[in-house]
């Protein structure tokens, strides 16, 4: 059985670290098993540790495939996964950012640091300057990113965002709506309303 729907990968962004709380590995793996149970490729950032390595070792563990994108100066301090489907090696951040983005048709944020936040405000400013047009949702198990949110909202108060361009990123509880509300974006069926958690 093949997927037929527009999506058929996805990048997720998330922590390289083991030391957050639990449930978001926790929250990285059930994201996995859906994606797996959905023939949703996995894009990310090539690692076997933290909320990274649980993601994909979930859709790996399900059967599924996953491409991890990693510059070469990090092999060895995120620990290359070299059991992934596909592991591309780049030259430089900026590759891999560019790559990860080419190869995915939407994007899921999960819980991490700054990485993850340069990464999500990296592919959110590229679809406010048009040259993407790929939805973007962040997971929000339990309050992570309800800080990132407000800042969104301050800037817009500020006059420095624009609303519509702060409502490119939906916040989501959880992997279902995540996964559920980039296909609605997707295919244009539905306006969810995500974006205030
Ligand atoms: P973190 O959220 O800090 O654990 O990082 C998550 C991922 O973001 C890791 O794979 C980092 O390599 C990656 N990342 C992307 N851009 C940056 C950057 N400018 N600084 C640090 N990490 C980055």
């Amino acid at each position: 059985m093949t997927n037929s729907s527009p999506l058929k990968s996805i990048c997720v962004y998330c922590g390289s670290s083991d030391n957050g709380p639990a449930a978001h590995r926790d929250l990285a793996r059930d994201l996995g098993r859906k994606m797996a149970a959905n023939q949703i490729q996995l894009v990310y950032g090539g690692g076997r540790v933290g909320v990274m390595g649980a993601v994909a070792n979930a859709v790996l563990e399900a059967g599924g495939v996953v491409t991890g994108v990693i510059p070469d100066f990090l092999l060895q301090r995120e620990h290359g996964h070299h059991d992934v489907t596909n592991l591309e090696v780049v030259p430089s951040m900026h590759v891999r950012k560019a790559r990860m983005a080419e190869l995915s048709d939407a994007f899921i944020v999960l819980p991490g640091g700054l990485g993850t936040l340069e990464e999500l405000f990296e592919i959110m400013t590229w679809r406010q300057l048009g040259l993407h047009d790929k939805p973007i949702m962040v997971i929000n198990p339990d309050g992570h990113w309800d800080r990132l949110r407000e800042l969104i909202d301050d800037l817009v108060a500020a006059g420095y965002a624009r609303p519509e361009n702060a409502r490119l990123v939906h916040f989501v509880a959880d992997p279902d709506s995540a996964l559920a509300g980039l296909k609605a974006q997707l295919t244009g069926t539905t306006h969810i309303e995500t974006g205030r958690l």
